[in-house]
């Protein structure tokens, strides 16, 4: 049985000292071996970003992609080899501003992938620019007069796309954070998990304090109950989307590759690439 230390490589983190990210990579690592996975089951797949350098600082096999493309990838990575976990990580310039088309149709799509993005509200790779996550009035060398732009608010929009698991956490929160992921992992289809990561260097509005200050945990709700997707769209508008917990979760939609093996008898389009070839060779 793996711990968390057989998820331990030997490289050196270069993220800033006291980067929330930190805490996501351990959370990464107890959650595996909690699942009872071993590193040769689990590929992380990341984008671009500080967050994105996360595949190589985790034991297992890794692929450090695109910008905003960790998502093609983690997919397909899945769709290959159906055994490995596969977990899709990166920031929120990445996912929610040049890979949201791929977010948002990964999460429709519901294959088995945990994709957990680090929510800074800023861009920390290039030094500190406004993010589709920064708040109106957020003042970057981007937007030196203040962002006129407003949030996204991106649970609530995975809700509206159909996600089947919908999270949220706090870097800080390493109880909550490895439970969260373990679950994800645990879940038959696509979920995100988008996690509060304060960038100590570039953003100092959105800091440790201010997430301490303004959060609600989800498990001090009474009566909060994560299969109600109406209560979780509710919740969410009250709290201005800064909740922590699972939010969501439906756990009766089939996740993509299990509709795709069903499908295997039925359709040409969906079978083996042999079969598809015996059928070509028939024809010349
Ligand atoms: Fe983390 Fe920000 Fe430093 Fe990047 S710049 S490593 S996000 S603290
Ligand atoms: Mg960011």
């Amino acid at each position: 049985m793996a711990t968390f230390k057989d998820f331990r490589n030997n490289v050196k983190p270069n993220w800033c000292p006291g980067c929330g990210d930190f805490s996501v990579q351990a959370a990464i690592q107890r959650a595996a071996a909690s699942a009872g996975l071993t590193p040769e089951n689990l590929a992380v797949v990341s984008g671009i970003g500080c967050s994105g350098r996360i595949s190589g600082y985790i034991n297992s096999y890794g692929f450090h992609g695109i910008h905003g493309r960790s998502l093609p990838i983690a997919q397909g990575v899945k769709m290959a080899n159906r055994e490995l976990t596969v977990i899709a990580s990166g920031g929120d310039g990445d996912g929610f501003a040049i890979g949201m088309g791929h977010t948002i149709h990964a999460i429709r799509r519901n294959i088995d992938v945990t994709y957990i993005v680090m929510d800074n509200q800023i861009y920390g790779l290039t030094k500190g620019q406004t993010s589709p996550r920064s708040d109106m009035g957020f003042k970057t060398k981007s937007t030196p007069g203040g962002s006129i732009e407003s949030a996204l608010n991106v649970m609530e929009m995975a809700l509206s796309a159909g996600g089947t698991f919908v999270a949220q956490s706090f870097s800080t929160d390493l109880k909550e954070l490895t439970s969260i992921i373990e679950q994800g992992i645990a879940h038959k289809g696509f979920s995100l998990i988008n996690v509060f990561s304060p960038c100590v260097t570039f953003n100092k509005v959105n800091t440790y304090d201010w997430f301490k200050e303004n959060i609600t945990k989800l498990s001090t709700i009474e009566g909060y109950d994560p299969s109600d997707r109406g209560m979780a769209m509710n919740t969410l508008m009250k709290h201005n989307g800064l909740v922590t917990g699972l939010i969501y979760q439906n756990k009766e939609k089939p996740s993509y590759e299990q509709l795709v093996d069903g499908f295997k008898d039925e359709a040409l389009a969906s079978q083996p690439l042999e079969l598809k070839k015996d059928k070509f060779d028939q024809l010349v």
